[in-house]
């Protein structure tokens, strides 16, 4: 990847990762209100500001792009979060002074786009339970473009990722993943943002040595058939347990060999969402590795906001894909 003459699309999303870092970590630090979605998922003054930030500079880079993100302006809007609000316009008024909450909602809702041809996708705080709970979470910004991602961005500040290696570190030592395609996957210290080295995916062959990662969160998957493949592969370690992209991140670094997701029993994500898979998937396969659905059907960006045509999700090193597929067939007979 040349990162010394990025395209304009390369440098945009490496200035926009290192802000949004800068964000999160601003609101960790300084002030913390949660609110709750109607889904009762929990959201914080991150993931408005970040999304804000994306909104006003997308259509600052690139005027006609859309982008297609995970929050919208009502809950703020309504004035049952006045907190909120005024956390985000603090964050925010640190970059533009000028920053009014009517700006901040116009930002915020130029994530309501519908995907198109081209557009961008960005989860600005995944993992919102990680986020709080003080474990891990990634901003996840990707391009998709006639349905293909063609660039993802991951910013993991509590994982420091290196070729073979990923460390739990506190907040703002951790990394910064890029992923082209065609042109490889690479990580930075999130902290000097300079000095980008190359990842790849793990050697490993043996189904029954894999190291597997899955959501911290029991309810954000189904933990009985998780097991049940577990058992069928002969795996011994205990699955990892890790929230958010920063799994992604994992398995391109060749320190876990198999991602699984499986449909959890919540309605509400009876389909992934988009913003949640398209840069981590793109910064697997270009680290070597390969990402399907369960069935090991490719993932389709091309369908809406959701993956509405795959179901579940499995990423690995590649050379364990067969075998953690036949697996699947196996406990679903
Ligand atoms: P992870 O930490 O890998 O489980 O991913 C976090 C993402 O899971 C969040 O950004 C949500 O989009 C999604 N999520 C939240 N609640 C659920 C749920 N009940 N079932 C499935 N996915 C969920
Ligand atoms: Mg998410």
């Amino acid at each position: 990847m040349n990162f010394d003459n990025p395209s304009r699309e390369l440098d945009f999303a490496l200035r926009f990762a290192r802000q949004a870092a800068e964000v999160a970590f601003q609101v960790e630090r300084d002030m913390f209100s949660t609110l709750t979605k109607s889904d009762r998922s929990p959201v914080t003054t991150a993931d408005f500001a970040i999304q804000a930030l994306a909104g006003r500079l997308i259509h600052e880079a690139f005027p006609g792009d859309v982008l297609v993100a995970e929050e919208s302006a009502a809950m703020i809007k309504d004035g049952k979060a006045p907190a909120s609000l005024d956390e985000i316009t603090k964050v925010l008024a640190r970059i533009w002074p000028e920053t009014t909450a009517e700006r901040i909602f116009e930002w915020v809702d130029r994530g309501t786009g519908v995907p198109g041809d081209r557009f961008w996708t960005l989860d600005p705080i995944d993992g919102t339970k990680g986020f709080i709970r003080g474990d891990q979470y990634a901003t996840a910004l990707a391009l998709v473009v006639k349905g293909q991602v063609q660039l993802g961005v991951l910013t993991c500040p509590r994982l420091l990722v290196e070729r073979g290696k990923a460390a739990v570190v506190k907040t703002n030592e951790g990394s910064m993943l890029v992923a082209c395609r065609g042109q490889g996957a690479w990580s930075a210290p999130l902290k000097n943002g300079s000095g980008f080295s190359s990842l790849s995916v793990s050697s490993s062959r043996e189904p029954s040595h894999a190291v597997v990662v899955r959501s911290y969160e029991d309810s954000h998957t189904n933990t009985d058939q998780l097991d049940r493949l577990v058992e069928v592969l002969g795996i011994r370690s205990k699955p990892v347990r890790m929230d958010s992209q920063a799994k992604y991140a994992v398995v391109a670094a060749g320190a876990a060999d198999l991602l699984l997701r499986f449909r959890s029993s919540n309605r509400e994500y009876d389909a992934a969402k988009i913003w949640d898979h398209a840069a981590g998937a793109l910064v697997v396969e270009e680290a070597g590795g390969c990402v399907t659905d369960l069935h090991g059907k490719q993932l389709d960006f091309s369908a809406g906001r959701t993956l509405a045509r795959n179901e579940g999700l499995l990423a690995s090193n590649r050379h364990l894909h067969g075998a953690a597929l036949e697996g699947l067939r196996a406990i679903t007979k």
